[in-house]
């Protein structure tokens, strides 16, 4: 097996570096839209988040985001962000382990 060079990224909010894929990635859109981005091509300034709750709260209590996209946050934002986290975290976590079984 040849090894491969794994993207490292950092979470905004336990600031630990984890594979680039295991992580969540929320957006800023050149629109000012602050949003979570599955498929990591979206076009913005990009901030990663480990796909767990948790990190998400932390963010949340800590305004990561504000901070990694350069812009303030409404925390309704957060709120609504949270609530899509909590939605897409149980796919994506089904999504790695489809991944890691192949
Ligand atoms: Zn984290």
């Amino acid at each position: 097996m040849k090894q491969r060079k794994i993207p490292l990224r950092k979470c905004v909010a336990c600031q630990e570096m984890k594979p680039k894929r295991t992580l969540i990635r929320i957006v800023r859109s050149p629109e000012g839209e602050v949003s979570i981005d599955l498929t990591g091509k979206k076009s913005g300034r990009g901030a990663y988040l480990c796909g767990q709750a948790s990190c998400f709260k932390l963010a949340k209590k800590s305004k990561a985001f504000d901070r990694a996209l350069g812009v303030p946050v409404d925390p309704a934002i957060y709120d609504r962000l949270e609530q899509e986290f909590i939605k897409v975290e149980e796919e994506f976590r089904a999504a790695s382990a489809r991944e890691e079984d192949a």
